[in-house]
């Protein structure tokens, strides 16, 4: 609040393959499977926005989908 920040979330991609079934983080390549989406399957990205989880991203407007752009991803340190 001091920051002047009015609202903040810890989002968790997931990502998910129709033709295999992963679930999980899915860059180009599907590590299940290992085919790409130029084979003609989408796979399926499921984000968090506005407090909401609302399925994959085709259905977001541009605003929404500018948010999702300007997010900084984080990692954990883990040893
Ligand atoms: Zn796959």
């Amino acid at each position: 609040k001091e920051a002047g920040i009015g609202y903040g979330s810890v989002n968790h991609p997931v990502d998910r393959d129709p033709v295999c079934g992963y679930n999980g983080i899915i860059g180009d390549v599907c590590p299940k499977c290992g085919r790409t989406e130029s084979d003609g399957v989408a796979f399926e990205r499921i984000r968090r926005i506005t407090g909401y989880l609302v399925g994959t991203m085709d259905r977001w407007n541009d605003a929404k989908t500018a948010e999702e752009a300007d997010r900084v991803k984080h990692s954990v340190m883990t040893r």
